[in-house]
């Protein structure tokens, strides 16, 4: 991906690669004159956009992404989403917090249901619960911490062994495991897609459309390749990319990621992928490797971590064969069919930034790695913000404000010897 306001996925997305083909929505054209324009059509542009369209029936609602629903991160990911989360302790602190973002993540994850539901988008949503998956030593106290938490907290759980394991994924590479019923899994591109083609009457959706430049010239004048948009209102739901408009450069950075899916498997190699037919992990590491089976017959693994820049395609390929492979050693003669990469945006202190950046230009950045339901939710409490419903004192206290992050070279530095410290850390997890 290149350091041009909008990004450029040299690799298809192996999501969309397993979809029939869609029609991608026709770019923008010519002089268009809207109330509201929203940038990027991810989790985070089309909530805002669907919103906006519920909470002002009358306006026209512009969404512009540069490529097309299903080539951004919105379909890059992993598909793992939960409508709650465990607490980090019992402590009054963090119960409190933790109740505070479940009930938006109730309110985000309810809504996708309600629109799945509605609009009959068949994006392989099961309730498959969710393995916490340690292979080192490190890992294991991970989740022997997280196993007392759940029994102290009341939250159903069964603790895996190494044959447990075995049993339920097909991989002997894991001491142990937590196994929680919280957790969903998703096939991303297929949300994204028909979310996005879902969209209101009111809302038009061109795809094909990167933003190239953003100034205030009364209204907000914004240019595409081939269109001049001029917007009372702006979202800018680039996530990190808000960056390359001169916003949140002190608070927001590119964080590199990469997944891959096998090729569809034999009955015979299938059935090494264990007894339930339907799981996925997660590791005891945040820089570790999450795994997931998808379908009957493919595994996707998701690792690697790269600062503002990507990975030769090379070292990406090798990398992502040796955690398949590790996990899997029976299955060394399959081979990965789709690899792809794809961004995320973190901050210091893991918050969002959410609001206002300027005089009717808003934007919710810094999904933390984790912005299906994150995303959706945000998108729609930014529109509610927009037309008058203000809830930000909600949305900050549950949520927090991305904090400052340092300067480069200051910042290259910090992240090269905290990422080389965890990766050591991280170790058989990765
Ligand atoms: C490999 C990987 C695995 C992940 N796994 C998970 C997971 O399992 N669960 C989970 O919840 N999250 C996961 N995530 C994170 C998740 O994908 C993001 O949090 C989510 O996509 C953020 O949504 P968003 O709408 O805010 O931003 P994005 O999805 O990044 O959408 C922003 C959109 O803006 C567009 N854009 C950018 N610049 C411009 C411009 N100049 N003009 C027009 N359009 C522009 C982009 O093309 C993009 O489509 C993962 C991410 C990656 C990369």
């Amino acid at each position: 991906m290149s350091s041009s306001p909008f990004p450029d996925y040299p690799d298809q997305c192996g999501w969309t690669a397993l979809l029939p083909p869609r029609t991608p929505k026709p770019p923008a054209t010519g002089e268009i004159t809207a109330k509201y324009a929203v940038v990027g059509a991810g989790y985070t542009g089309v909530a805002a956009a669907r919103r906006l369209a519920e909470l002002d029936p009358s306006a026209e609602i512009i969404v512009l992404e540069a490529t097309t629903a299903g080539e951004g991160s919105a379909a890059r990911n992993s598909g793992f989403v939960s409508p709650r989360d465990i607490p980090a302790s019992t402590s009054a602190a963090d119960l409190q917090h933790a109740a505070a973002l479940n009930r938006f993540g109730e309110e985000g994850f309810d809504w996708l249901l309600a629109l799945t539901a509605r609009h009959g988008i068949d994006c392989d949503l099961q309730r498959t619960g969710r393995i916490k998956g340690a292979a080192s030593e490190a890992g294991a106290a991970v989740v022997e911490g997280l196993r007392a938490g759940a029994a102290e907290l009341g939250v159903p759980h069964e603790f895996l062994d190494t044959a447990a394991m075995e049993q339920r994924m097909g991989s002997r590479y894991y001491r142990c495991g937590l196994y929680t019923e919280e957790g969903y899994l998703l096939q991303p591109a297929a949300l994204i897609q028909g979310l996005a083609d879902a969209l209101p009457s009111n809302v038009r959706l061109h795809e094909n459309s990167p933003v190239q430049s953003l100034r205030k010239e009364g209204k907000w004048c914004l240019r595409t390749p081939d269109a001049r948009i001029r917007a009372d209102c702006v979202v800018m739901a680039t996530n990190a990319a808000v960056k390359h408009f001169g916003y949140l450069r002190d608070r927001l950075v590119t964080i590199y990621t990469y997944a891959a899916i096998t090729e569809a498997m034999s009955p015979d190699d299938a059935a090494h992928l264990g007894a339930m037919p339907n799981w996925g992990l997660l590791p005891a590491h945040r820089l570790g490797t999450t795994v997931r089976r998808v379908g009957a017959d493919r595994l996707m693994v998701r690792s690697l971590y790269a600062y503002e820049k990507g990975i030769p395609p090379d070292q990406v390929r090798s990398a992502l064969l040796g955690c398949f492979r590790r996990r899997y050693p029976a299955l060394a003669h399959v081979g990965l069919e789709f690899i792809w990469g794809g961004t995320t945006a973190l901050t210091m202190n893991g918050a969002p930034f959410w609001g206002p950046i300027d005089d009717g230009l808003y934007t919710s950045a810094g999904c933390n790695g984790a912005g299906i339901v994150k995303g959706t939710v945000l998108g729609k409490r930014l529109a509610d913000l927009i037309a008058g419903q203000d809830s930000a004192d909600e949305v900050r206290a549950a949520y927090g404000s991305a904090n400052w992050v340092a300067p480069e070279p200051f910042r290259s530095i910090g992240f090269k010897v905290v990422s080389a410290v965890q990766r050591r850390k991280a170790g058989l997890e990765a």
